[in-house]
């Protein structure tokens, strides 16, 4: 059996600045990539946001650019995914592929969070095309300037998200599905009140149009049944995000929505020598940025747990 002193769980923007970190104090990290090697990013076009890229970056470029540091101060980055934990043993247990397994002094949790989406056939496929369908209106809003976008959801996101894109873009569909929002009075509000956001109530999405890049949405009434026909650019999908914190579910801590607890100003987790960062723990920011800044965290937070521990 394999003994790691740091062993770190995922690599988005978090998971590749803990391992910097780590590996510069001598922690010897050991990253398994999960299922998404690179995380979110890797379904992202351009990165205009993330500092230190003047003119932009592509989200694949940025991420190769993570691994190739944490690479260079010797982090061990295998491929494989985390199936089993057990937290509670000393020192931690973790498998992987259902097979090997780790144990490890300190853990680093950076499986992020994947974004929902409807699951339909023409979103998936021009999602995948980067031809339009997008789950981040910030990341991707301003590609659509002075242009027409849609976007689905009626939660704090989608309001947030539809109010963004409304200073961008020339119009905006909100397609909701019930002839309610779920969103805060406030942000309902805001959305009611900004003159160029059209608010489709019990709306769904029949199929995303365009070959290639989007070019409209079909959209069903589900009261009345009828059909209508929308031009749009860009379709934003705002429904929520799910954590990938299923396997940790019993040893560590999680709110009603399965997002990692850390206590205030840290990275730790209710189990000692367990820290997160990133997307699993934060729904609130969700930037490349900020994951990275709480990787740093988490690998400060492992270096000072194994130092007081006088490894
Ligand atoms: P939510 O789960 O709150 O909302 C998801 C929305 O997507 C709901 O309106 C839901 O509809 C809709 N939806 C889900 N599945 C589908 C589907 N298949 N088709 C169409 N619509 C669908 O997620 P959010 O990301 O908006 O928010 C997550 C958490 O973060 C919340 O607690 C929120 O309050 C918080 N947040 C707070 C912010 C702030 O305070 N500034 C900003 C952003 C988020 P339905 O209502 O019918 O179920």
């Amino acid at each position: 059996m394999e003994h790691v002193k740091c062993l770190i769980i995922g690599s988005g923007p978090a998971g590749f600045t803990a391992a910097v970190y780590a590996a510069r104090a001598d922690l010897k990290p050991v990253m398994y990539e999960g299922m998404e090697p690179g995380g979110q990013l890797m379904i992202t076009t351009e990165v205009e946001n993330f500092p230190g890229f003047p003119v932009g970056v592509q989200g694949p470029e940025l991420m190769a650019q993570f691994k190739e540091q944490a690479l260079r101060f010797k982090t061990d980055v295998r491929t494989g995914m985390a199936t089993k934990v057990d937290l509670h043993s000393i020192p931690k247990k973790v498998w992987i592929d259902d097979e090997k397994e780790i144990t490890a002094d300190t853990v680093i949790i950076a499986t992020g969070a994947s974004a929902k989406w409807l699951g339909l056939e023409s979103e998936m496929r021009l999602r995948n095309l980067g031809g339009g369908v997008s789950a981040c209106a910030v990341c991707d809003g301003f590609f659509y300037r002075g242009k027409e976008v849609a976007i689905v959801g009626a939660g704090d996101t989608a309001c947030e998200e539809a109010h963004y894109l409304s200073k961008l873009c020339a119009k905006v569909y909100m397609i909701v599905r019930r002839d309610q929002f779920r969103a805060s009075k406030a942000m309902k509000h805001r959305v009611e009140n900004t003159a160029n956001i059209e608010i489709l109530y019990s709306s769904e999405t029949q199929e995303v149009l365009g070959d290639h890049v989007v070019e409209g949405a079909l959209i069903k009434n589900n009261v009345t049944g009828e059909l209508r026909e929308i031009k749009i650019d860009g379709f934003f999908v705002a429904i929520g995000h799910q954590p990938n914190t299923k396997i940790f579910d019993g040893f560590i801590d999680l709110d009603e929505q399965g997002y990692i607890i850390t206590k205030p100003d840290s990275s730790k987790t209710n189990i000692d020598g367990v820290f997160a960062c990133g997307d699993a723990q934060d729904k609130i920011y969700r930037q490349a940025i900020t994951a990275a800044g709480t990787g740093c965290m988490a690998a400060l937070d492992a270096e000072r747990y194994l130092a007081a521990l006088g490894h």
